[in-house]
């Protein structure tokens, strides 16, 4: 059975006009696999970002329903929203944003870990911490360091070291590689790339540019005005199957 599922979902927001709502989301059919890698594209304003706060539970969608591991969940129910939690995590563009300035990266890694169930030793989380920042391909020395004492292509990696401490089984990345240069893309997408081999993690990365999704997924979607297109853009030459 799929890992993820959407059905009928659609999405309004106030308008901020004033009164009424303004449809975002609509009609919108979705199934994701276990160890699925799954591009997003679409303008923007298109309703990528907030497919992707639907998915990860963060925003009760309108209409429609979704489902995890063949169970519905009620994302208003905040058991529901944890268990989703436990599954799902999600990285964004600006990693400055969301990690916490005053923390060590290493503080940041053991404040994730802290959640997971059932509780790890102060020890085992010391040990958890050093082989995840190996396993994002950092090196020991950034442990005691803040945020901004590091580049943004270490935040990002920082950033998912941190998703991958609650062992999640989809992580989706919306716009991670917006900030950084072209080898700082290329190395980060050789990571997901390799986590997925590693663990058969499940992967959504949503983005603009067509080259790094197609190195890295395995089958993608259009979204326009809060639609899921049926025939890619012709200007993109990639199977949509
Ligand atoms: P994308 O990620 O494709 O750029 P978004 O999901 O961010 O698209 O936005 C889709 C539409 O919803 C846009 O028109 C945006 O302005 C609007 N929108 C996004 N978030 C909110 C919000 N919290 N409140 C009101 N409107 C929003
Ligand atoms: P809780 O119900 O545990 O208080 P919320 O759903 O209110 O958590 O989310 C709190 C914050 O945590 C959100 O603003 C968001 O930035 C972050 N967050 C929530 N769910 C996820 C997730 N699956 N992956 C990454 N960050 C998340």
């Amino acid at each position: 059975s799929p890992l993820i599922e959407l059905i009928g979902i659609a999405h309004d927001y106030p308008n901020p006009a004033g009164a009424g709502r303004r449809r975002v989301l609509d009609g919108i059919d979705l199934r994701l696999g276990p160890g699925e890698r799954l591009g997003i594209m679409g303008p923007s304003g298109a309703g990528k970002s907030t497919l992707a706060r639907i998915l990860i539970g963060l925003e009760p969608p309108s209409q429609g329903r979704l489902c995890f591991a063949g169970h519905e969940l009620d994302p208003r129910r905040r058991p529901d929203r944890a268990r989703l939690r436990e599954a799902v995590q999600m990285v964004w563009q600006d990693p400055a944003l969301y990690l916490n300035p005053r923390l060590s990266v290493e503080q940041q890694i053991e404040e994730a870990l802290a959640l997971r169930r059932p509780r790890l030793s102060r020890p085992d989380r010391r040990v958890a911490t050093a082989a995840l920042l190996a396993q994002v391909g950092l090196p020991p020395d950034l442990l005691p360091r803040r945020p901004h004492e590091i580049s943004g292509g270490q935040a990002q990696r920082v950033a998912i070291s941190r998703a991958l401490a609650r062992a999640p089984r989809l992580l989706v990345c919306d716009e991670i590689l917006a900030n950084l240069d072209l080898p700082a893309q290329l190395a980060i997408l050789d990571l997901l790339a390799q986590l997925h081999a590693e663990t058969g993690l499940a992967l959504i990365l949503i983005g603009h540019d067509i080259r790094p999704i197609a190195r890295l997924c395995q089958r993608v979607i259009w979204l326009d005005q809060g639609r899921i297109l049926t025939t890619a853009p012709e200007s993109n030459a990639i199977r949509t199957a």
